[in-house]
């Protein structure tokens, strides 16, 4: 159980931890792109306003004068292109690297032939008309490049961070879960020890009413108070067996050593002690189906797992109807769904079942010796074994609980 705990908590880090991680990364990345970017727009509107004079207009159509002024200022190897566009937009001249030679009136970022271009343009007028067009445009590749770069040292990094992370808080878990484990731990001592110790009060008490029963019975003196007394008697001693056993079953390596078993045999031997109680009361009990896998488990403890279901099924249903007992598995899991065709569980008390000294109707179970353990016990003897049990219920049609143990495969 407890490992679980940490298991869970370390995931919950991890999955903090990620998000920690990824989210401020993803921002990162999507500034360092941004500012790049921007930096070639802000490059791009220099070169618009310092070259955006040097045009002359000849018959109408812009050209770039002032050529030699221009590759002077330009730095060698420089990416820029520039390109002088008439006012329909056909393309007139080019400098330096080609570029996308078409005049991009609204777009700011442009794909061609697998180069990625920023462009900016501006309109060229003479008398407020237009007569062309002067464009320019830069290469992405340097911010693509840079982009990927961060993200490939970022990726590179997340595995080390989280498992670093994810290992610590595995770590962490330990020290925050042994103050509750030591409490937890307590709490089922005391009540393995106090159940013990009530025993013998209760002998003594058990023996006395034996003794009162024996005097009195000749005078039918009280007989329905002393059996009340007897009955009440009874339900300690099952209660405080109980409590024993769920202490034990919670308690990690307290239940003993394990062997291989049948669980095909533990099953028909624990049907064949209930027979003669179904026979009695008309309650049609089978063993639908076989299968055969072996599980590492205590016999005893699944015994009683099988015997509480049963008991339940039993119980919950009325003369007249059956409980099936059926087997199944896959490659890892073994499963036996115990299926009556009794009085069901309402939707709202299933999720509750399993908990301690929890009874669907007060009344009803009590009457029926139920003590609101049998449940507890036989989940805690499920997960003792690495199994779970699931139920399933429709009011008035009956219930399913299927009990999934693991196979034991060495
Ligand atoms: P109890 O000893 O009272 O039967 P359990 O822990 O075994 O306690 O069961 C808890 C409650 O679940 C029971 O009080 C009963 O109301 C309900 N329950 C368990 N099994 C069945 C079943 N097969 N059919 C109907 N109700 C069931």
């Amino acid at each position: 159980m407890f490992s679980n705990v940490r298991w869970r908590i370390a995931l919950w880090f991890v999955g903090l931890s990620t998000a920690a991680y990824v989210i401020p990364t993803l921002l990162a990345l999507f500034l360092f792109y941004s500012n790049l970017t921007a930096a070639i727009d802000s490059e791009l509107n220099g070169f618009i306003a310092s070259f955006g004079h040097a045009i002359n207009v000849e018959n109408g159509k812009p050209v770039l004068r002032d050529w030699a002024r221009i590759v002077q200022t330009t730095p060698a190897h420089s990416l820029v292109t520039y390109q002088l566009f008439d006012k329909d937009g056909h393309i007139l001249e080019t400098h330096f690297p080609t570029g996308i030679p078409t005049l991009f009136k609204d777009a700011q970022e442009v794909s061609e032939n697998g180069v990625t271009m920023r462009t900016r343009m501006t309109p060229l007028k003479e008398k407020d008309k237009i007569v062309g067009y002067l464009q320019v445009q830069l290469p992405t590749k340097a911010r693509d490049e840079a982009v990927d770069q961060l993200a490939l040292v970022t990726a590179m990094f997340a595995p080390v961070v989280l498992l670093g992370l994810g290992w610590s808080s595995y770590l962490v878990s330990e020290k925050a879960t042994v103050q509750i484990r030591r409490s937890l731990d307590l709490l089922r001592q005391f009540i393995a020890d106090a159940s013990h110790e009530l025993n013998t009060p209760l002998s003594v008490v058990q023996a006395a009413h034996e003794s009162l029963l024996r005097l009195v019975e000749p005078t039918g003196l009280g007989s329905a108070e002393l059996e009340a007394s007897e009955s009440a008697l009874e339900r300690m001693e099952k209660m405080l067996e109980d409590l024993t056993l769920l202490a034990t079953m919670e308690t990690p390596d307290a239940a003993g050593t394990t062997e291989r078993l049948d669980l095909t045999a533990v099953l028909h031997g624990v049907i064949n002690e209930f027979r003669p109680k179904f026979e009695q009361k008309e309650v049609q009990l089978a063993l639908a189906t076989e299968v055969t896998a072996p599980v590492d488990g205590h016999r005893t403890a699944l015994e009683r797992l099988f015997a509480n279901l049963i008991e339940n099924a039993f119980r919950y249903t009325d003369s007249g109807g059956s409980v099936k007992v059926s087997t199944g598995k896959d490659s890892h899991y073994v499963s036996v769904s115990i299926i009556d065709s009794g009085i069901g569980i309402p939707n709202e008390s299933l999720p509750k079942i399993f908990d301690r000294f929890y009874r669907v109707d007060e009344s009803r179970s009590r009457a029926s010796g139920g003590s609101g353990l049998g449940l507890s016990i036989a989940i805690a003897i499920a997960h003792s074994h690495g199994g779970d049990i699931e139920a399933h219920s429709e009011l008035g049609k009956g219930s399913t609980f299927k009990v999934t143990l693991p196979i034991d495969t060495t």
